[in-house]
């Protein structure tokens, strides 16, 4: 079990089940995207871009772009739909901007065995990529399904939100190995205390 790795404030990790919601996640338990190489396997990972598409051009205006967007979804998630403010509306303002953008433009190649794989038509630019994420906002804020499938997770000071896709919808971690194990072991706990 990886359980180790799982738990290593360093670790990227990519399930909450939507990828504007995975980018809001890398602020917790620390700041993840602190430098470029992090940024560039945060992008990777997250299946924004195919594996093996090069980054090698990102640059520090990358991380205050990704950032930027990271923060104004999270204040639109994570509002109530009475407590609108200016702030909201400016973060929807700049969210629908950055969602202008086109995405990269995917394209089918032969791979070396002759099946296809998916590729860039060249090196992604940060826009196209904001641009990306920004839809995907766009996507989960307008969908209600989507919406009111949203949970917090119930962990100790875990404001990580994600999509629960489970079955009765009965999902109340992020991780089940993560913060349920942390309740699992603090229940265990209360009960030997008791027990003594
Ligand atoms: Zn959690």
């Amino acid at each position: 079990m990886a359980l180790g790795t799982a738990t290593d404030p360093y670790e990227l990790r990519f399930d909450t089940g939507r990828i504007c919601l995975d980018l809001i996640a890398t602020t917790h338990p620390v700041e993840r995207l602190d430098s470029l190489e992090a940024l560039r396997a945060w992008i990777t990972g997250s299946g924004l871009v195919p594996p093996g598409t090069p980054l090698a051009h990102a640059d520090t205006a990358w991380l205050t772009g990704f950032r930027e967007l990271r923060g104004e979804t999270a204040r639109l998630v994570r509002a109530r739909p009475a407590s609108r403010t200016r702030r909201y509306d400016l973060a929807l303002a700049r969210v629908n901007e950055l969602s202008r953008a086109a995405p990269p433009a995917p394209r089918a190649v032969p791979g070396e065995d002759g099946a296809l794989v998916r590729e860039l038509t060249g090196p992604p630019q940060c826009a196209a990529l904001l641009g990306a994420l920004a839809r995907d906002a766009v996507e989960l804020l307008t969908d209600p399904a989507a919406r009111a499938s949203l949970r917090q997770c119930e962990g100790d000071n875990c404001p990580i939100v994600y999509v629960d896709t489970s079955r009765g919808r009965r999902r109340r971690w992020c991780s089940s190995e993560i913060c349920g194990n942390r309740e699992r072991v603090a229940r265990h706990r209360r009960r030997a205390a008791l027990a003594r």
